[in-house]
């Protein structure tokens, strides 16, 4: 089976928007105060009733293309704020955005056992499983996206192993070319953090000693 892969986020001036979607949603007759809960169950619920809509593609697409800065409420699109945010960055990251119909494919009765079973990978390795074991043609971004609509973790950041290495130490060694390319795009430590799905104390240590590491290796070159 082949999916279309990648969406890049085109220049061209913007089709009309049009919110005819709106009428199909799933939670239009829902009471919309557990879409803003501060409740884990609330978000749960919300998450279900985003996951069988059948406008869940335009309802995300439609929500990211009005949202900026770091204000953001409440789920949309099956997405929480936070997540939403990480997916902003993932499509600066990566010049595209996820396949939205591929995604809704994964999470289908027929794909969604394997996919759960790939929580603890990163969103490539999932993809490059999925193409090598399933023949689905998706990319890491789709499927990180899959993985939240799912309720899974989905983070960047692979879940700690058995050696006691400090996490600021691990962040370093493992995404630190990742962090200086997002710093490079301006990326807050906020921003970061969620991009990686990392707490943002851990975050900020790791910027604050990866960039001060790169001023002094300025100045000993200078
Ligand atoms: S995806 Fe969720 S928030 Fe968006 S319209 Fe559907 S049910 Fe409502």
């Amino acid at each position: 089976m082949t999916t279309e892969i990648r969406r890049p986020i085109a220049k061209a001036a913007p089709a009309p928007r049009s919110d005819a979607w709106r009428t199909s949603a799933a939670c239009t007759s829902q009471d919309r105060e557990r879409f803003y809960s501060e409740s884990q169950k609330a978000v749960g619920q919300a998450r279900g009733f985003c996951r069988s809509c059948p406008v869940i593609g335009e309802c995300l697409t439609d929500t990211m293309a009005q949202e900026s800065g770091r204000y953001r409420w409440g789920l949309m699109g099956g997405l929480t704020p936070l997540q939403r945010l990480a997916l902003q960055w993932e499509e600066r990251m990566h010049g595209h955005r996820p396949d939205v119909v591929a995604a809704r494919l994964l999470i289908s009765p027929q794909w969604r056992y394997t996919l759960h079973g790939m929580n603890r990978l990163t969103p490539e390795m999932a993809a490059l499983r999925l193409r090598v074991t399933g023949g689905l043609n998706v990319d890491a971004v789709t499927v990180r996206l899959a993985l939240w609509w799912l309720g899974e973790r989905g983070s960047r950041v692979r879940q700690r192993g058995r050696r006691q290495e400090p996490e600021v130490d691990r962040l370093i060694r493992l995404y630190g070319p990742v962090i200086r390319q997002l710093r490079a795009l301006r990326a807050s430590h906020h921003d970061v953090a969620a991009y990686l799905g990392a707490q943002e104390p851990i975050v900020s240590l790791a910027v604050s000693r990866l960039e001060k590491a790169d001023k002094t290796e300025m100045e000993n070159a200078a």
